[in-house]
């Protein structure tokens, strides 16, 4: 499953850098598909709808940092544990227990976003 941050955050940023995807955004500002992924063509969502790869999406929280679930691999093919969790002052990146994916279309995934 995807990692989520909770409304535990205290928006002190520390996760941001350390996601190898770049699936954490700042509350309140959009995200994309192509930002640290080597994603170029045409994307197809979790949510099935299809998306350009610098199309800029509607921010999935405004008041806290937040995780792009298109994004998460819950750092599968990089690091043995979520980073993001691994560096929270405050134990809020916990898993998204709405977003249930196994390691093996975790690291499918990775691959898609890597290719
Ligand atoms: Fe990024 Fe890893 Fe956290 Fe997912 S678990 S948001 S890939 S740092």
């Amino acid at each position: 499953m995807a990692i989520k941050i909770t409304d535990a955050c205290i928006n002190c940023g520390a996760c941001e850098p350390e996601c190898p995807n770049t699936a954490i955004y700042e509350g309140g500002m959009p995200w994309n598909m192509q930002e640290g992924t080597s994603v170029q063509s045409q994307f197809e969502l979790m949510s099935g709808s299809t998306v350009n790869p610098s199309e800029n999406l509607d921010p999935i929280s405004n008041e806290f940092y937040y995780i792009s679930p298109d994004k998460c691999t819950e750092c599968k093919g990089f690091h043995d544990e979520p980073q993001c969790a691994a560096v929270c002052p405050v134990d809020c990146c916990v898993p998204n227990e709405k977003i249930i994916e196994t390691e093996a279309e975790l690291l499918e995934k990775q691959k898609k976003l890597h290719s």
